[in-house]
C-alpha cells in the first residue's frame, strides 16, 4: 500500500489565457482524474505593460491569489520562462533574469506554489558553474529577505549545450541550498546512467546525501523524449520517442519508499499547441502505473527508438 503520492500536469497560464471559465474547467478535470498537482506554465511570459499582440503577459497577483483558492488541496509548482539564465555574463540579461525570477517568486507565493522550476541557462563559457552559484546565492538571499517561502529548483537539462545535467545541478542545489527539478527525461536525454536500477539507486543516494528537502518534496518531471546526438531534441508522448524508462523509474521510486517524497508533473506533449487533454492523459498512465504495483526492472527500449534519431 502507498501513502499519498501528487502527479499532475504542467499547465500554460498567463493573464488572458486560459481565461477563468477554461481554467475553472481544467481543474475540475484534473479534480475528476485524481490528478492532484499542477505546474503552473509562465513560459513565454514577458515583462512590461501589456498591449495588443501575440505577447504573453504575466498574470497579475490578484489574478494569482484568486487561482490560488481553486486550487486548495493541489501540490502547485511554478515553472518560469526560458529568458532565464543564470549563466548571463551581459549587465542586460542579467537584470532581465533577476527581473523574470523575482516575479515569479512573487506570483510563486501569492498562489501558494512550494517550489520554482527554471531552465538555468545555456553553456556559454568555462567556469560557468561559478556564476551560476553566485548568481542563485543572490536570488535565494532575496527571496528569504522577502520571506517568500517557496523553493528555487533548477532543472536537469536535456541539451548537452545546456547547463547542466545531473551532478552538476545536484552540486548546484547543494551549494545553494536549493531544491532542484530532477527532469527524468532530460535526464536520459542527455545520456545520464537512467536504464538501470543501479543508476537510478546512484542518483538516489546523491539526492539523499546533498539536498536538504526539509518539508518539501522532490520535483520530478517526466515525459516522452525524442532525442539526438545533442541531447533532447522534443518532448513527445510517454510511449514515443526514444523510449524514456518511466516505468523502471517508478518501480525504483515504489521500492526504495521514494513516492511519497516526490511530485510528479508530466510534461508530455505533441507537436503545435500544447494538448493539455493528451497530456493529462500520460500522467494517468503514471498514475495507474504507480497504483497497480506492478513491477519493471529492466528498460526495455521502444521499437520506434531508432526512428526517433532520423
Ligand atoms: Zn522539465
Amino acid at each position: 500500500m502507498i501513502g499519498k503520492i501528487q502527479v499532475g500536469c504542467s499547465y500554460p497560464f498567463s493573464r488572458f489565457a486560459p481565461n477563468r471559465t477554461q481554467f475553472e474547467n481544467a481543474v475540475t478535470e484534473f479534480k475528476s482524474h485524481g490528478l492532484n498537482s499542477i505546474e503552473l506554465l509562465f513560459l513565454g511570459c514577458v515583462l512590461g505593460i501589456p498591449k495588443p499582440g501575440p505577447l504573453l503577459y504575466y498574470p497579475t497577483i490578484d489574478q494569482t491569489t484568486s487561482i490560488s483558492k481553486l486550487l486548495s488541496g493541489f501540490s502547485v509548482s511554478i515553472h518560469g520562462p526560458y529568458t532565464i539564465s543564470l549563466t548571463a555574463t551581459e549587465k542586460r540579461q542579467k537584470q532581465t533574469t533577476k527581473a523574470h525570477l523575482t516575479m515569479n517568486l512573487k506570483l510563486g507565493h501569492a498562489v501558494g506554489a512550494t517550489h520554482l522550476t527554471f531552465h538555468v541557462g545555456t553553456r556559454k563559457h568555462q567556469g560557468e558553474g561559478k556564476l551560476v552559484k553566485g548568481f542563485l546565492k543572490e536570488i535565494v538571499a532575496e527571496k528569504e529577505k522577502k520571506g517568500y517561502k517557496l523553493r528555487l529548483a533548477p532543472e536537469v537539462a536535456g541539451k548537452l549545450r545546456s547547463f547542466a545535467g545531473f551532478q552538476k545541478i545536484v552540486e548546484v542545489a547543494h551549494e545553494c541550498g536549493t531544491l532542484l527539478c530532477w527532469d527524468f527525461s532530460h535526464d536520459f536525454a542527455r545520456g545520464g546512467e537512467v536504464t538501470t536500477e543501479a543508476g537510478i539507486l546512484k542518483r538516489l543516494e546523491l539526492i539523499d546525501n546533498n539536498i536538504d528537502l526539509k518539508e518539501d518534496r522532490l520535483p520530478i518531471h517526466l515525459s516522452g523524449m525524442v532525442g539526438g546526438r545533442w541531447g533532447e531534441v522534443s518532448h513527445t508522448f510517454l510511449e514515443r520517442g526514444s523510449g524514456v524508462p518511466w516505468r523502471l523509474f517508478l518501480t525504483v521510486l515504489r521500492e526504495q519508499g521514494w513516492l511519497e517524497r516526490i511530485q510528479i508533473i508530466c510534461e508530455s506533449k505533441g507537436k503545435g499547441a500544447s494538448g493539455i487533454e493528451e497530456r493529462i492523459k500520460d500522467a494517468l498512465k503514471i498514475k495507474k502505473f504507480i497504483e497497480s504495483g506492478e513491477s519493471v526492472k529492466v528498460y526495455q527500449p521502444s521499437k520506434s527508438r531508432l526512428d526517433a534519431h532520423f
